[in-house]
Order: C-alpha cells, then sequence, then structure tokens
C-alpha cells in the first residue's frame, strides 16, 4: 500500500463501484488513501513505506513495525460489519437526491435488523457535518420554522411540541447558496443570536423578520436588516422567499424519504444530513459526495498517537 489516491479519486456509476469495492482489502486501501492523503506517515517514526496487514485494518511500519490503524478513531471502528457494508450504505446515502431511510437501506443491504441499517446511517450523518464547519457570509437569510405537530397561528403558540429549526441560507442574486440548518431550544435572543453567530461570519448582511429576538444582531457585528411583516399573518416567504423554500424543502423530506419517523434528539443528526445534501446540489457526480461523506469519516482531529496505533497481535 504505498500508491495514495491521487487526488480526487471515486467511482462514477455504481458498476465502477462494485468492481472496485469487490472486498474488505480494496475498502481499507481506499480509506487509508484518505486518512494520509499524501501518503503514508508513520505517527511514531515519520517512516513512509508500509504494508498492509493480512488480517484487521492495520498497515505495519516499514521503519520501526508498529501498526497504525487505518479505522480508530473513526465511524468504523468498533463494529463488526464489513467495510463494504460501509462503503454500500455511503453509496446508497449519497446516490440518491433524497437519501435513503433506515428501512430502504436494510432491504438493498440485506442487513440483518433495522437497528442495525438505522445506526449506520446514524453515524454517517454525524460524518456529513463536520465540512459544514464554515460559517456563511456575503448576504443572509434567517429565520426559524417548526418541525413536527401541526403549525397553529403565530409564532410560539403551540411551539411546546415542536422542534425550532433556525434557519439561514446565503442569496445568490436571485438563487440560493450555502445553507446551515440547526435545532435551538427556544426563541429567547440568546439562542436565536447564538444560532445565528454559529451560522453566520460577523459582518455578513442579515434578514430576518422583526421579530425582537433578532434585536441583537447590530450588536453582535452583523449588518441587520429586520423586514416587517403585517400582524395579519402575511406570509414569510414573501419576505424571505429563500428560507421559506429551505424550510419547505426539510419538511417535504422529513416527511417524504423518512416519513416524519425523526425523534427530536436526532433532528439535529438529520438536518446535517439535509445541509450535506443540499449544500452539494450542484455536484455533478454522485460518487463525489460519496467521496466527500468518506473523507469526512476519516478525518481525525486532536487524536493522540496512541488512539491509532494499535497492539500487535
Ligand atoms: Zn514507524
Amino acid at each position: 500500500m504505498d500508491a495514495p489516491l491521487a487526488g480526487c479519486d471515486y467511482p462514477r456509476t455504481l458498476r465502477e463501484f462494485n468492481a472496485r469495492f469487490r472486498d474488505e482489502e480494496a475498502a481499507l486501501d481506499y480509506l487509508a488513501g484518505l486518512r494520509w492523503p499524501g501518503g503514508f506517515a508513520c505517527p511514531a517514526c515519520a517512516e513512509t513505506r508500509c504494508w498492509r496487514m493480512s488480517k484487521g485494518r492495520n498497515l505495519r511500519c516499514a521503519g520501526c513495525r508498529l501498526d497504525a490503524s487505518v479505522t480508530a478513531g473513526t465511524i468504523f471502528a468498533d463494529t463488526r460489519l464489513p467495510l463494504t457494508t460501509w462503503f454500500q450504505a455511503a453509496w446508497y446515502a449519497t446516490g440518491t437526491k433524497h437519501g435513503v431511510s433506515a428501512l430502504s437501506l436494510q432491504r438493498v443491504l440485506g442487513v440483518g435488523s433495522y437497528e442495525t441499517a438505522w445506526a449506520l446511517l446514524h453515524k454517517l450523518r454525524r460524518a456529513m457535518v463536520r465540512p459544514d464547519r464554515d460559517r456563511l457570509a456575503g448576504e443572509v437569510e434567517a429565520d426559524e420554522t417548526y418541525v413536527g405537530g401541526v403549525a397553529t397561528g403565530k409564532r410560539g403558540r403551540g411551539a411546546a411540541k415542536k422542534a425550532i429549526v433556525e434557519v439561514a441560507v446565503e442569496k445568490r442574486g436571485v438563487g440560493m447558496g450555502r445553507a446551515r440548518l440547526a435545532c435551538i431550544p427556544d426563541l429567547s435572543a440568546e439562542s436565536l443570536l447564538a444560532a445565528i453567530e454559529a451560522a453566520v461570519e460577523p459582518g455578513a448582511v442579515v434578514y430576518t423578520d422583526h421579530f425582537r429576538g433578532y434585536a441583537g444582531l447590530t450588536a453582535a457585528g452583523y449588518i441587520h436588516y429586520p423586514t416587517a411583516i403585517s400582524s395579519s399573518g402575511d406570509p414569510a416567504h414573501v419576505v424571505m422567499p429563500r428560507a421559506h423554500r429551505i424550510a419547505s424543502l426539510l419538511k417535504r423530506w422529513l416527511l417524504g424519504t423518512h416519513q416524519g419517523a425523526v425523534r427530536p434528539q436526532h433532528l439535529d443528526d438529520y438536518l446535517a444530513e439535509f445541509a450535506f445534501r443540499f449544500n452539494r446540489r450542484s455536484s455533478n457526480h454522485r460518487g463525489r459526495l460519496f467521496y466527500r461523506l468518506l473523507e469526512q469519516a476519516v478525518h481525525l482531529e486532536h487524536v493522540p498517537v496512541s488512539a491509532i496505533t494499535s497492539s500487535r497481535s
């Protein structure tokens, strides 16, 4: 295993996918290429030559003989599922326009239980959130929406039975740029500001409605344009068409692909998947999403050497 992946290397079609990832070794080599994009470098001695062990998921350093695990510290660790099953799940999760439900995935992969398929998707969603750390910039529409339950009347009423999602989306001419979505606990100024600050770069132009919860945006460094929405219930899509559009796409996706079967405590993960897909909607190759997802899945932050090495057997 001394030929790292060259650049952005991914299968274009299901046929290519199937031909390429026939076995565990092929999948492991692919992950190793993503984990060490510049080629293997031993975490202990910086040696660049290594070989793949015939069992397990380790590379052995040709210099000091240390075994470095390819999957330790990633979503692929501590699972008995074959990597090929993970890869198939990632392929289906990224390869369809609306993603896949756990029930569909269970059928397609032939995994034993719904719970296994659900856990697979859940972990893949966790990996989807990572690239979206870059905050939105330029001109941004921000608004909150309710997920679950039945919307009735004005803001706040009946909110206790619903999750509140803050939506922020960039204006790009008449179209949309990137979007960020996050659950917020309530409509307090603190919660709204925290959500905006997590999603939008200071200095950006932020359009909201006249809700008083947004009053602190200017002091927080944003160029804030509150827009009046008439008290008679003038719909939000008139003044913030993009945020409204994202909210309706989100709700349609939750009801369609997932048939509304989303628990509030998992909503953040679904929001991550929605944003991952939405923000890459112009990608010509589905395979590129597969590549990005696996790349993020093996990306590690602040993992000590001891966590990616394993004892020799
Ligand atoms: Zn070494």
